[in-house]
């Protein structure tokens, strides 16, 4: 097993984070659309990779590894950064 094989092994989906998306955002977020503000890419939140064990959750875009969100919760609160989120389409 070589280095790639390790980080893929890692590597989960944004469905894995879907408790803490939905209780950021209140809303069940892994089939909201999501553009990537780095390629212009869309998807599904629940399609984007997710890695959890940086410090909070960072979602990567699956077509150019570009940060789409990161969420840290701390003991004071919680940061939401989704400045590589050009948008996020929540659906009705
Ligand atoms: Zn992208």
């Amino acid at each position: 097993m070589n280095d790639n094989d390790v980080v893929r092994d890692l590597t989960l989906d944004g469905n894995a984070v879907a408790g803490l998306l939905e209780e950021v955002f209140g809303a069940d977020m892994t089939t909201a659309d999501g553009e990537c503000a780095h390629c212009g890419s869309a998807n599904a939140v629940g399609a984007l990779r997710a890695y959890t064990r940086a410090p909070g959750v960072v979602l990567r875009c699956p077509a150019c590894g570009g940060v789409i969100a990161r969420i840290v919760q701390t003991p004071r609160g919680t940061l939401v950064d989704l400045r590589g989120a050009a948008h996020l389409a929540m659906r009705r």
